[in-house]
């Protein structure tokens, strides 16, 4: 960056672009080459910063990190970015992802005689490169990427370097761009175009780049396989913004696929097709395309309510739907609604939606579901852990329409999702559809699991 009071502030707009992935917490660590400063709260980008916290955080490099827990609880101390003091090291360090062996990883360091201060996977990972042996970022991740399981993105910061990391599995997206004199990392392309920086590619699998005054360096892990790359196939279908470019491909053109793949799978006799707002639009602009039954605006969205299934609780979900949607009579009225929407996960939403678009005089609801049935738990980074929260692992199809109370319902299939997104190999984790991992994992996961033993208190 140029200009040294600008760090914070381009990373705060960054925070901002990827809202959607966490809304728990956010957080900026700054480093003046000197020192590492952190500011870091629970709460919206908006809510957590204000000017002066930004003033304070001067430097040349800065991370950021907002939060969407999929371990842990939503307690102050959890906010990322980390400080983390290992030997002879000190570095700031944010996450996305989900690592499955972090409670044994943690076991193992506290015999080390390692403090833990949080309950989260991403400090046992933080405190694993902290311990790594090796002199260089490439030979502590070649030791991190060897113990670790899971999915991992990181931005690590030491006084003069930005490090970003993705793991061997390349779960999580991680980009890179420049923009004036620097370089950029992101889990979206869509943060770099709001800092007017230029995309220069996504982190590959297993790579580490580390940045410094004298330019990009990257390693890749030797060990490293490509017939196991499996990149999160749900990126493609609610994850990342619909203006990201993911694999190579731009999120909502995905999306628009996956809507012309279900419209052939699951055609309906409607009047008019309308999207849930917002992730639901690019997939109901295809499944119209492909219909030819047209498309509108049938439920407007209030923007200041944020996504429903990112609460950490099912109470504010409940609330939150209905804070978040109202239909447009007028369009709705006399007309049998054809409505697209890119998943059903816990089954909150679309019986909320179904009902507002009877009430406001759709003479038919057909509904339509740009993802297969989610039958399994997550265990890389979406906060879907137990099976007995995922309305499809529970129920046939049939009984999920009379639940939702919609005049027909279609589900897309794997196959045809992953035509879609243009693949038809195995590159992409879809565990979540069909049960079958990257790698082994236990049934279920407790979001908990490292909450307890851990003795900390208050907020
Ligand atoms: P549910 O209401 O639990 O069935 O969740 C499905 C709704 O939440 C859909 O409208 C999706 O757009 C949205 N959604 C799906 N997956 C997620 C996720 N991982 N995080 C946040 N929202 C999601």
């Amino acid at each position: 960056m140029d200009r040294e009071s600008d760090v914070a502030r381009a990373t705060f707009f960054g925070l901002h672009a990827l809202q959607h992935r966490g809304q728990e917490s956010a957080g900026i660590a700054a480093s003046n080459g000197r020192r590492i400063k952190v500011h870091a709260d629970n709460g919206l980008v908006t809510q957590v910063f204000r000017e002066e916290d930004l003033k304070v955080l001067t430097g040349h490099i800065a991370i950021g990190h907002n939060r969407y827990s999929t371990k842990g609880a939503t307690r102050k101390y959890n906010v990322q970015p980390y400080l983390i003091n290992g030997p002879g090291i000190e570095f700031a360090f944010g996450h996305n992802g989900n690592v499955i062996n972090a409670g044994e990883l943690r076991r193992e360091m506290q015999e080390w005689g390692v403090t833990f201060r949080t309950s989260s996977d991403s400090e046992v990972i933080a405190h694993l490169f902290a311990n790594a042996p090796g002199q260089t970022w490439g030979e502590r991740a070649a030791y991190c990427m060897r113990r670790l399981k899971g999915a991992y993105s990181l931005v690590i910061m030491t006084n003069n370097e930005l490090v970003g990391i993705r793991d061997p599995l390349g779960i999580r997206p991680l980009c890179i761009g420049r923009v004036n004199n620097g370089y950029v990392l992101a889990s979206e392309s869509c943060a770099l175009d709001n800092l007017g920086a230029t995309f220069e590619r996504e982190l590959d699998p297993g790579e580490t780049v580390v940045i410094t005054e004298d330019g990009v360096q990257s390693d890749i892990w030797s060990g490293t396989d490509r017939s196991t790359h499996s990149m999160c196939v749900f990126e493609h279908i609610y994850i990342a913004r619909p203006d990201s470019t993911l694999a190579g491909k731009l999120a909502h053109r995905a999306r628009q696929a996956m809507g012309r793949e279900l419209a052939k799978m699951h055609p309906a006799e409607g009047d008019l097709v309308i999207g849930v707002p917002d992730s639901g639009i690019s997939h109901a602009v295809g499944y119209s395309e492909e219909s030819g039954i047209p498309y509108g605006e049938g439920l407007v969205k209030n923007r200041y309510v944020q996504r429903t299934f990112i609460q950490p609780d099912q109470a504010m979900r409940n609330l939150g739907v209905r804070l978040k949607f109202n239909p447009l009579r007028d369009v709705i009225e006399g007309k049998r609604i054809v409505v697209v929407d890119d998943s059903i996960v816990r089954g909150t939403t679309t019986p909320r939606i179904v009902e507002m678009l009877r009430k406001a005089g759709a003479t038919e609801v057909h509904v339509r579901i740009s993802a297969p049935p989610i039958t399994s738990t997550c265990h890389f980074g979406v906060d879907m852990s137990t099976l007995d929260q995922l309305i499809a692992a529970n129920n046939s199809i049939d009984e999920i329409r009379e639940l939702i109370d919609a005049d027909t319902l279609g589900f897309l299939d794997v196959d045809h999702l992953m035509r879609a997104v243009g693949v038809q190999d195995d590159s992409y984790c879809r565990g979540c559809f069909t049960g079958r991992y990257p790698i082994p994992v236990q049934l279920e996961m407790s979001k908990m699991e490292l909450e307890e033993p851990m003795g900390v208190e208050g907020d």
